[in-house]
């Protein structure tokens, strides 16, 4: 068995928090979106394990029993960027709120074909056959309204 420390791998939210504390706490982030995107501020919730946090059958981590709000992060709910940590939204830069405000059907304004479900172009191109379009889905593409 070979066992790896891992105390120094996570990042500790501030040094004055005790680390021994048998508990797990969480705070909350929150993920802006970028415009054009319209959506509103995302507020994600983030947790910090302790010793005894678990793992689930899916391997996600999850906290111990001791859950306890950390109020030393206290945010404004109603003006979370008053204090800081402003994150952008991975699903807006991947693509995936443009995908979901089309309606989950797509038509590339790249190379003008529909049907796309993804949040990139899976159609090959014409004369390389052997490469994707990959154009992630913009404001210029448009819904395909034909299967609904
Ligand atoms: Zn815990
Ligand atoms: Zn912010
Ligand atoms: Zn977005
Ligand atoms: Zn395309
Ligand atoms: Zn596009």
């Amino acid at each position: 068995m070979r066992y790896r420390s891992v105390g120094p791998l996570f990042s500790r939210p501030s040094p004055t928090q005790a680390t021994n504390a048998a508990m797990c706490q969480y705070y909350y982030l929150h993920h802006h979106h970028m415009p054009p995107c319209m959506r509103d501020i995302d507020m994600v919730v983030h947790y910090v394990f302790c010793k005894y946090a678990m793992t689930d059958s899916a391997g996600n981590k999850m906290p111990c029993g001791n859950l306890q709000y950390d109020d030393t992060q206290n945010i404004d709910y109603n003006d979370p960027c008053a204090t800081g940590g402003c994150l952008s939204s991975p699903d807006c830069s991947s693509g995936g709120c443009r995908l979901v405000e089309l309606g989950g059907r797509w038509i590339c304004c790249s190379c003008r074909r529909g049907g796309n479900s993804g949040r990139w172009c899976r159609h090959r191109m014409r004369g390389s056959p052997d490469t994707f379009c990959y154009h992630v889905c913009c404001t210029e593409c448009q819904p395909d309204a034909k299967k609904r």
